[in-house]
C-alpha cells in the first residue's frame, strides 16, 4: 500500500552542502541560486548550530524563499540546501527537502537527488516494523533505515542504510557537527566537491550536484564525489570512505545532453565541451542543405553553435525566449492558438523570412512542443524548417532521476523518425546517433547511462510495474 502511495518525487533536483563557513547559509542560498534549473518547485536549507537543526523550506523559488530575515533564522557554520521539481499534482510542502529527524543517532537531516528504486519494499517493510511517515517520498525511507541500524555512530548507521538502496543517490546528510555526503555506487547523479578560503577558518568544504554554485560563491572545484564513496567533513577535518563495492559507472548521459548548465563541469567533464560536440557531429550525421542554424532557446543553444561551426552556416538567434515567465500569468478566455509556446518564446520574422532553416534542440519527448515550434518557425516565414536532434530518439522512461514519461507518450517509443518528422511537421528530421552522442562525451570506458535512449537499465528493477504505476499516477 505504501508502496502505490510512494511518488516519483526526485526527479531533477539540486543539492548542496557546506561546512566551516560563518555565513553557511547565505552560502547554501546562493548555491541553490545557481542550481535553480535543477529544480523549480520547492526550495530548503537546514543548518546545524549549537547542537540543533534549523531548517526552512517553502514552496517556490530559491529567491523568494530566502529572505534576508529568513537567512537570519538559520544560523551555523554548517547547511544544507535543496531545491526540487516535480510534476506530481501532490507537491506538497511536507515532500519539500531536506527531511529533518531527531532520532536514536542524534539530529539529522538529509536532502537527495535521484531515484531510490526498492523504495517502495523498503517502506513497506519499514512500515512492519512499526516506522512511521511523513511525507510520501523516497528520501524519508533512508532516515528510518540509519533510526533501526545496530551501528552506533552516524557513519556506521548511514553505511547500513546505503547498503540496502537500489538506484540513483548523491546524497548530503546535515549532523550537529558534521555534513557528510554519498553517491550510489553506480555514479548516476553528479556531485562535485570544492573549497573555500575563509579567513580565520580551517576546512571550508562545499558540496554541489554542479560546479556553477562553486563559481558564484568563489569555491574552488576538487574533483567528484567518486561513485560509492562517503565524505565526511567534521571539527577533525575531511575524511574519504568507500561504503560499497565498485560497481560499473551508469553517470547519467542526459546531464550532458540537456540538464545541467553549459557553465558547469559535471562528471569531470565540462558540460559546454559535450554540448558542441553533440551539434558538430551531428551537423556531420545530419547535413542540411540550408541558409542558417537557429537554436531553440536555451537547451539548443551550445549545440546549435556546434552544428553551424561544422556546416559552415550561420548562426542566428531566430527565436528569442522570454526568461521572465512567471506562474501566475493570466491566460486569455478567448483561444489564441499555441499560447504556452508563444509565452516563452517568439520568432524574429526578418531573420527567418524566406529562409531555409536548421533548427537545433536537445531533445523530443512528447513532440507537441517541438510541433509548435516548427509552426511557429514557419508561420514566421521560413521556406523550410529542418529538424535536428542532439541525442537519439528517447524510447524509455528513467527510473534514475530525470522526469521522462512513459513509452505510451514517448513519442519516439512507438513511432519511426519518419512517423515523428510527419508529427513534427518538418521538412527533414536528424537526430545523433548513440555511437556519436558516446563520442560526444569522450564515453571511451563505458561509464554513462544510456537507458532513456536504449532501454537497457544498468541496474535490476524488481518493482518495474510499481515504478511505472507510479509514474502513471502523475
Ligand atoms: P516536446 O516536443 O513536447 O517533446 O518537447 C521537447 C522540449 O522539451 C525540448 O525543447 C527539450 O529541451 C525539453 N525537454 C526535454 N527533456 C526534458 C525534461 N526532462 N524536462 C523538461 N524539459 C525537457
Amino acid at each position: 500500500m505504501w508502496a502505490k502511495m510512494l511518488d516519483k518525487f526526485h526527479d531533477e533536483c539540486g543539492v548542496v552542502a557546506i561546512y566551516g563557513h560563518p555565513e553557511a547559509s547565505k552560502m547554501a542560498y546562493l548555491g541553490l541560486y545557481a542550481l535553480q534549473h535543477r529544480g523549480q518547485e520547492s526550495a530548503g536549507i537546514c543548518t546545524a548550530h549549537n547542537g540543533q537543526i534549523f531548517t526552512h523550506k517553502s514552496m517556490g523559488h530559491v529567491a523568494d524563499i530566502f529572505t534576508s530575515p529568513v537567512l537570519k533564522s538559520l544560523p551555523g557554520e554548517a547547511a544544507i540546501g535543496h531545491t526540487r521539481y516535480s510534476t506530481a499534482g501532490d507537491t506538497v510542502l511536507l515532500n519539500a527537502q531536506p527531511f529533518s529527524v531527531v532520532c536514536n543517532k542524534g539530529k539529522i537531516a538529509v536532502a537527495h537527488n535521484g531515484n531510490i528504486t526498492n523504495a517502495g519494499e523498503l517502506r513497506t517493510e519499514l512500515g512492519r516494523r512499526g516506522s512511521i511517515f511523513q511525507a510520501s517520498s523516497d528520501t524519508e525511507v533512508i532516515l528510518h533505515l540509519m533510526a533501526h541500524s545496530s551501528e552506533r555512530t552516524m557513519t556506521g548507521a548511514l553505511r547500513d542504510a546505503l547498503l540496502q538502496l537500489e538506484g540513483a543517490f548523491s546524497l548530503v546528510f546535515l549532523a550537529e557537527n558534521r555534513v557528510i555526503v554519498a553517491r550510489d555506487p553506480h555514479g548516476f547523479r553528479p556531485l562535485a566537491v570544492g573549497e573555500m578560503e575563509v579567513s580565520g577558518h580551517r576546512n571550508c568544504y562545499v558540496f554541489a550536484s554542479e560546479t556553477c554554485a562553486f563559481d558564484l560563491i568563489g569555491a574552488v572545484y576538487l574533483h567528484e564525489v567518486e561513485p560509492g564513496e562517503m565524505v565526511s567533513v567534521g571539527p577533525e577535518g575531511l575524511t574519504r570512505e568507500r561504503w560499497a563495492p565498485e560497481q560499473p559507472r551508469a553517470q547519467c548521459v542526459f546531464e550532458h545532453v540537456y540538464f545541467a548548465r553549459p557553465d558547469s563541469i559535471v562528471f569531470g567533464r565540462a558540460v559546454a565541451e559535450s554540448r558542441e560536440q553533440l551539434g558538430r557531429l551531428l551537423a556531420r550525421e545530419w547535413p542540411a542543405d540550408a541558409d542558417l542554424v537557429v537554436p531553440v532557446p536555451d537547451s539548443g543553444v551550445a549545440a546549435a553553435i556546434g552544428y553551424a561551426s561544422e556546416s559552415g552556416l550561420p548562426y542566428r538567434q531566430a527565436l528569442i525566449r522570454n526568461h521572465y515567465i512567471g506562474r501566475t500569468f493570466i491566460e486569455p478566455s478567448q483561444a489564441i492558438r499555441d499560447f504556452g509556446v508563444k509565452l516563452k518564446l517568439n520568432p524574429v520574422r526578418h531573420l527567418l523570412q524566406g529562409k531555409r532553416v536548421v533548427l537545433v534542440d536537445d531533445s523530443i519527448v512528447r513532440g507537441t512542443t517541438s510541433r509548435k515550434i516548427v509552426r511557429m518557425v514557419r508561420q514566421a516565414g521560413a521556406r523550410e524548417v529542418h529538424l535536428r536532434i542532439s541525442c537519439p530518439p528517447t524510447i524509455s522512461p528513467c527510473f534514475y532521476g530525470v522526469d521522462t514519461p512513459n513509452r505510451g507518450e514517448l513519442i519516439a517509443s512507438n513511432h519511426t523518425p519518419e512517423e515523428i518528422r510527419r508529427f513534427v511537421e518538418a521538412d527533414s528530421l536528424g537526430y545523433l546517433s548513440l555511437a556519436s552522442l558516446r563520442r560526444a562525451v569522450a564515453d571511451e570506458r563505458h561509464e554513462y547511462c544510456y537507458a532513456c535512449y536504449t532501454g537497457d537499465y544498468p541496474t535490476e528493477l524488481v518493482n518495474i510495474e510499481e515504478l511505472i504505476g507510479a509514474r502513471e499516477k502523475r
